[in-house]
């Protein structure tokens, strides 16, 4: 089961105008989608940070897990240790790092067509 749990929030009266023309104007649908959609957002921009650069796998330090995550050069393919794959949130951060970037330029990693 999810684990969730109610809390009680004070906005103050200019950002709950705010929220209220947001919703008002269907950009959220009610006050907890509002919050969860601009936390998930806010997580999303500062959840992952470049921690090292090695031969063969680059280490990133992921905010919610609170940890070290490895991504490894296997053949040219870049693959999560913590995942098992290819394809999840933390090889794509790996492809906008420019270390990373400038291996696919040189064809020691290949770009993936594949989509998240
Ligand atoms: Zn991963």
């Amino acid at each position: 089961m999810k684990l969730t749990k109610r809390i009680t929030i004070t906005l103050d009266e200019e950002t709950l105008k705010w929220l209220d023309r947001k919703i008002e104007n269907k950009t959220f649908h009610n006050y907890q989608h509002a919050i969860e959609k601009l936390l998930t957002e806010k997580i999303e921009e500062t959840r992952f940070r470049h921690f090292n650069c090695y031969e063969d796998h680059v280490t990133i330090f992921d905010e919610v897990l609170n940890r070290l995550v490895n991504i490894y050069n296997k053949d040219g393919i870049l693959s999560c240790d913590y995942h098992q794959r290819e394809n999840c949130d933390h090889v794509r951060f790996a492809y906008t790092l420019k270390e990373i970037q400038k291996a696919v330029e040189e064809g020691k990693i290949k770009r993936l067509p594949f989509r998240f």
